[in-house]
């Protein structure tokens, strides 16, 4: 099956209250163990690659190369959508449109609104016409997470209300509490906000920093209007945490592949346990 967009994964989502799960790429061993995941469970599956990773990974050509090339080598029969997570600038979404992602988020939320708004215009001039989705992004999402970082700024919602409209936006990033990274105790979302917002544009939301919020938060979110959650946190912690075992009680291994597999293996587990939470299993037909 080709990439797709992730504009008619949300819209279903949406409509039957489950949320697709973005789960973003730190090297070839990741974009397998979700590609194996998402088949075995039947769920359709966002992979993404955050645009400060981008050159460390191969540059956009060689991600999109190695996704579609996955997909097809695999066997994968579920809805993939490849994503650009935090695209910087225009220019860039656009080389990744370019390079075969099938939806790009530009993050133009450190600027004003009308900076915003004006940029994410021009990258869904260019997305549109290519069948490419696009999320756009109102204030900022706490924590760090790949070089971003920042404290908690909750969205505007006459802002949201704009962007969606001016820009005609596929789905909408509103932070309302949630941080990139481990949570400092409870996660405190702001659900009233999340109320507002969700009836005042009626567009799929994206809840950024998916990983550590209690299940009962989560599905919260997803009944007041998130379609889209992001995870990297628990994978990369999975992914590191099964490595290191490896290496403390298997002194004379020295192999990759013997380091890597039980890694991909905690990494799949992650992602199921995700796929289960956020509802999408069996959801790709
Ligand atoms: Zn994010």
């Amino acid at each position: 099956m080709p990439l797709v967009s992730m504009k008619d994964m949300l819209l279903k989502a949406k409509t039957e209250n489950y949320a697709v799960g973005q789960y973003n790429i730190n090297g070839l061993a990741f974009a397998q163990s979700f590609l194996q995941a998402a088949e075995e469970e039947q769920s359709p599956i966002i992979l993404a690659a955050s645009d400060r990773l981008v050159d460390y990974l191969g540059g956009f050509k060689t991600i999109a190369a190695m996704v579609k090339s996955l997909v097809e080598e695999m066997n994968i029969t579920v809805p993939v959508a490849l994503h650009l997570d935090h695209g910087i600038t225009v220019d860039r979404c656009i080389k990744a449109i370019d390079a075969g992602f099938t939806s790009v988020m530009i993050d133009g939320s450190h600027f004003p609104i009308d900076k915003n708004i004006e940029m994410t215009k021009l990258v869904v001039d260019y997305a549109f016409e290519r069948n490419v989705s696009v999320e756009a992004e109102v204030g900022t999402v706490g924590g760090i997470e790949d070089g971003l970082q920042g404290g908690i700024q909750y969205a505007n919602p006459d802002e949201c209300v704009r962007i969606v409209k001016e820009a005609n936006i596929d789905a909408l990033a509103a932070a309302l509490g949630s941080v990139h990274g481990p949570y400092q105790g409870e996660p405190k979302l702001g659900f009233d906000e999340m109320k507002q917002i969700s009836n005042m544009t009626s567009i799929p939301l994206v809840l950024h920093g998916g990983s550590g919020i209690p299940l009962h938060q989560i599905k919260k979110a997803i009944e007041l209007g998130h379609a889209k959650i992001n995870v990297n946190t628990e994978s990369i912690q999975a992914w590191t945490k099964a490595i290191r075992k490896v290496l403390k009680f298997e002194e004379n291994i020295y192999e990759p592949r013997a380091v890597f597999i039980p890694a991909k293996e905690a990494v799949i587990d992650v992602v199921k346990r995700k796929m289960r939470e956020f509802n999408t299993t069996g959801k790709a037909k």
